[in-house]
């Protein structure tokens, strides 16, 4: 009996994920803006349930998309028919992600950390190795770092950032600017949502509250901020992957940051890290007009994104939100940067689109070093402008 029950629950684990199956991401470049045009009306066309991993934008940047195996035929005989070029970029999603949680497993079977210093940081983890983690360096370094929970998510999860106070002094650079401010680190924005992408959908994106009246669960977090909330770059359909919720601050992991933030008020920099597209953005996502401090955000981007590359090379774009990614309304740094936080960045992360948003375990540990350049660049000059 017990042991049929054992098999029950792992056929739920096994067959109760989504899976990909000959779903490819094709990488399509538009040669002018007439094809342009199509691209975005084929995104649009929710029969072929596409799920676009970079959006049409303009002529210089590829438009990347995963087309579920049922609707390729479909998807290349338009692009062929119309003269569109593109090519398979990851001809089977889920040989992709069968791969990474193989790694995973494989990870998994090594004893849990004791300390912070055993911790594997070259793998990914699940939620609850994440949230162990934590405890794991505040209890570490008492005086230095702390856990200030925020708030809960929709599941109930607790929404933790750490405080970082201080620093031991190995990094001149550093205690410099910690002798002046603190740094608070949300590991997780979207626990709900990471946890389902290792349980049921890996690529999910949204927050894990249902839409009464639809089906469809989550809002996009990123579309649901109070800076011109509602408008273009964000859909209303609690169907797409830009849902931008019911209402400005609708959803709880939205809501404590606004709370944290207007209740702290004397934050000078705020850092939103997502993937992909390795760019380096500042506001505005929702208007053409530039912020009025654009040029001094636009060189220090500049001086970030050189940091970076000196590392190994690797290259970032930089620019406004909407004139370097899309439009984009409601978006975090947009509402932090209209609160009077002048050094509101976002960083879209490796790659530009070979792994997509399922990058190799191995890239994480050089991502995070060249990353904490340009971070450090932000710091510095954040500390260094401000009284
Ligand atoms: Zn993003």
């Amino acid at each position: 009996m017990k042991g049929l029950l054992v098999f029950t629950a792992l056929f739920v684990a096994v067959f109760g994920k989504e899976t990909f199956q000959g779903d490819q991401v094709l990488r399509i470049t538009a040669k002018d803006e007439g094809q342009l045009a199509l691209l975005k009306e084929l995104a649009g066309m929710e029969h072929l349930e596409l799920d676009v991993w970079r959006e049409p934008t303009d002529l210089s940047t590829p438009v990347d998309i995963r087309v579920p195996n049922i609707h390729l035929q479909t998807v290349k005989a338009f692009l062929e028919a119309e003269d569109i070029q593109y090519y398979i970029m990851i001809e089977d999603l889920q040989v992709m992600l069968d791969e990474e949680q193989e790694q995973m497993l494989k990870a998994a079977r090594t004893a849990a950390p004791r300390t912070t210093d055993d911790f594997d940081y070259s793998n990914y983890h699940t939620i609850d190795q994440i949230y162990a983690f934590q405890d794991m360096l505040v209890a570490e370094n008492p005086s230095l770092v702390s856990k200030v929970v925020i708030g809960q998510s929709y599941e109930r999860r607790p929404l933790t950032v750490l405080k970082i106070v201080t620093d031991y002094g190995r990094d001149t650079a550093l205690t410099s600017i910690l002798n002046k401010m603190d740094i608070f680190l949300e590991v997780m924005t979207n626990p709900d949502g990471f946890a389902y992408t290792q349980t049921s959908n890996r690529m999910w994106r949204k927050t894990r509250k249902p839409n009464p009246g639809s089906s469809c669960v989550g809002t996009d977090p990123n579309r649901n901020w109070d800076a011109g909330f509602g408008g273009p770059g964000a859909s209303s359909s609690p169907c797409s992957e830009t849902y931008r919720g019911p209402s400005a601050h609708s959803e709880s992991e939205v809501k404590s940051i606004v709370d944290f933030v207007t209740s702290h008020g004397k934050l000078k920099s705020f850092v939103s890290i997502h993937s992909y597209s390795q760019m380096l953005l500042y506001p505005y996502g929702y208007t053409k007009t530039p912020c009025k401090d654009q040029n001094e955000l636009h060189n220090l981007a500049k001086k970030a994104i050189t940091d970076l590359a000196s590392l190994y090379g690797t290259s970032y774009r930089y620019g406004s939100i909407i004139n370097t990614i899309y439009q984009a309304s409601g978006g975090t740094i947009d509402w932090t940067y209209n609160q009077g936080i002048k050094y509101s960045y976002t960083f879209e992360l490796r790659d530009t689109g070979r792994y997509g948003f399922i990058l190799p375990a191995n890239q994480i540990i050089p991502t995070a070093r060249e990353t904490w350049l340009a971070l450090m660049a932000i710091m510095k000059h954040t500390s260094d402008n401000t009284m």
